[in-house]
């Protein structure tokens, strides 16, 4: 399977039990169906995004791609809490695309949003 976004060849890396693709040209990451969610919830997985903001950014532009697995043009998607973060999405298998440092945006939003959940639920505790 090569990027859709430089043609690279994607690397098989493994967080836990989850296997995810990693382009090693531009460094964005590719998710089989559901795979962003569940790795979403596990502790560290932002580790797996090891590319440059920069370089993600750069790419982030080129949205008129098609996916690696079906051909189909993929939809260029914006996550729902933080519009910032921009990714494209297969409407036949459902795969989906993040530049380099997009999955750690959204992690850390994550963490935080649970963070801020937590002191919410001390506070009407004490
Ligand atoms: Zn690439
Ligand atoms: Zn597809």
């Amino acid at each position: 399977m090569n990027c859709p976004k430089c043609s690279s060849k994607f690397e098989q890396i493994s967080f836990g039990e989850i296997e995810v693709e990693r382009c090693l040209g531009c460094q964005g990451l590719w998710f089989d169906m559901l795979e962003k969610e569940d790795l979403v919830k596990i502790a560290g997985s932002e580790t797996i995004d090891i590319g440059d903001d920069q370089v993600g950014d750069e790419y982030d532009s080129l949205q008129d791609i098609r996916c690696p697995h079906c051909t189909v043009k993929m939809l260029p998607m914006v996550d729902k809490d933080q519009v910032h973060i921009k990714y494209e999405s297969c409407p036949i298998c459902y795969g989906t695309f993040f530049d380099a440092g997009e999955f750690r945006d959204l992690k850390e939003h994550t963490i935080l949003e649970r963070f801020t959940q937590m002191l919410g639920t001390l506070r009407t505790n004490f």
